[in-house]
């Protein structure tokens, strides 16, 4: 990387979750920039449970040379369960390896087995994520309170809680749902409290061995108004003694939840056994004592907040929203962090080649401008139609889970069955687009279109 001079195209990332730090690592490749990411947090941390790398993410975690680090548990097959009896609903071998899948050979050889689907303790991808960001990128305990643009081809200005300005040539908003870039660039974009909130944690998975017959395996449990998610976040190979230290992770989704004003602010908040308690006493008996088997103090609640698809991802000619700040989505799909780290390194693409194209070494002013207005354009008409399909999706699938939350008419046993048969995800094949998305492919279609419209 050559040092930063008036030439190099200076760039400042908010905020160093999956996608900031995936961003951080791509850009920072780029020998005509220099990256800075402002971390609100005083140091690395990471709130939440476990998450799920499939193979999107490893696609995007190879390019970014981080794939090496990131450990977990296996997801194999995963089940899809009536939460009152334990039946199984429908059995999905979608993240199997070929081994497990039984595949004809050719398949086999087509498939690695080292990037099987797995859920991974989120620290895990942090550590990693972290390991390849070069040192002196970050500044931990920055949190951006507020940006202004400071007109053509002056880039912006960073203003920091603790008082500290700057100024960058290009921003990048990667400070997750409630953005504050988002909320600067677009002001009319609301997001609201969608009533979904998540219970979560994470316990030795010795403390529930005691459970006769519980398969501590990926899987769902259904319920009228909720469901509950378990999987085991750890690989063998890492763990000393599989007994002691294993974790296991619980999420425990209810959908109806009240909505008042003050649960914008429920966001990894300690609540105490209790509350879940009173909302699962309808699950069947050996996952009433799974979750007695929570010491108390370790459920987090997080309230879910969404807003709808923007139409642009990208505002002044030099800033862009990635990750969960671009399409606040509230978790859906169970990817967003490949979808974030997928923008960023979008992003970089976007801008080698832009910045190739107007003067490859010995940038004025109004040319770096013109490389960041370019690529910000090519990331837009990139990353933009992904995430409105996102949301058309969503869309039709609510329509569809609508009619299997009430039990006047039906049985349990058929609501159940209709909503899981609702489920995108365990559509064998159908949701590729998501879960075995190529960036590196769609980079490559991008270029080969380009040429194609340019002949
Ligand atoms: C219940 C739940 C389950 C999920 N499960 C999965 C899963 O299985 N797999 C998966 O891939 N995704 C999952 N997701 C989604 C995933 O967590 C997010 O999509 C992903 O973390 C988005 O990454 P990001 O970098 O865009 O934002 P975030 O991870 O939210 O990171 C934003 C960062 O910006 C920082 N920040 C915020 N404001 C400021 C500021 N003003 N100044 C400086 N810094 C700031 C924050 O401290 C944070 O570090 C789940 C989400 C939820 C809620």
């Amino acid at each position: 990387m050559v040092a930063p001079n008036q030439q190099s195209i200076s760039i400042a990332i908010i905020g160093g979750g999956p996608g900031g730090l995936g961003t951080a690592i791509a850009l920072s490749a780029l020998p005509f920039v220099s990256v800075t990411l402002y971390e609100q947090a005083p140091e690395p941390r990471e709130v939440g449970a476990g998450l799920s790398i499939g193979r999107n993410a490893w696609n995007v975690l190879n390019l970014l040379g981080a794939a090496e680090r990131v450990r977990g548990g296996k997801l194999g097959t995963s089940w899809q369960r009536n939460g009152r009896t334990g039946e199984v609903v429908h059995t999905d071998a979608s993240h199997a390896t070929p081994a497990e899948e039984k595949k004809d050979e050719a398949k086999q050889e087509e498939e690695d087995p080292r990037f099987a689907s797995i859920r991974a303790r989120r620290t895990r991808l942090q550590a990693a994520l972290l390991d390849k960001v070069p040192d002196g990128t970050i500044q931990f305990g920055k949190k951006l309170a507020e940006i202004w643009d400071l007109g053509e081809g002056k880039g912006v200005k960073l203003r920091f809680q603790d008082g500290m300005e700057t100024t960058a040539d290009f921003v990048v908003g990667a400070d997750g749902i409630r953005s504050i870039v988002r909320r600067t660039i677009f002001p009319d974009h609301h997001l609201h409290v969608t009533g979904n909130t998540a219970f979560r944690v994470l316990i030795p998975l010795s403390s529930i061995a005691h459970v006769k017959d519980f398969p501590a395996e990926n899987g769902w449990w259904h319920g009228l108004n909720g469901h509950i998610y378990f999987a085991p976040v750890d690989d063998d190979s890492e763990i000393q003694d599989k007994d002691e230290s294993q974790l296991f992770e619980i999420t425990v989704r209810s959908y109806n939840e009240p909505i008042s004003p003050d649960r914008t602010a429920t966001w990894a908040v300690p609540i105490m056994n209790e509350k879940v308690l009173a909302r699962t006493a309808e699950y069947e008996a050996r996952i009433q004592s799974v979750l007695r088997a929570v010491p108390e103090g370790s459920w987090r609640e997080f309230a879910m907040v969404a807003g709808p698809c923007l139409a642009e991802i990208t505002a002044w000619d030099k800033v862009a929203l990635i990750g969960d700040a671009s399409h606040p989505l509230s978790g859906a799909f169970g990817s967003g962090a490949a979808f974030a780290m997928e923008d960023g390194w979008i992003l970089a693409r976007a801008l080698e080649r832009e910045y190739s194209r107007n003067g490859n070494g010995s940038l004025s002013m109004a040319a770096k401008a013109t490389a960041i207005r370019n690529a910000l354009r090519i990331f837009q008409v990139i990353r933009g139609p992904y995430y409105e399909r996102m949301y058309d999706f969503l869309a039709s699938r609510e329509k569809h889970s609508q009619g299997t939350r009430k039990e006047d008419d039906v049985d349990f046993g058929s609501i159940i069955k209709a909503r899981v048969a609702g489920l995108g995800f365990v559509a064998g094949g159908k949701m590729d687009w998501i879960y075995k998305n190529d960036i590196e492919q769609v980079w490559k279609e991008y270029v080969a279109g380009e040429q194609v419209a340019r002949l």
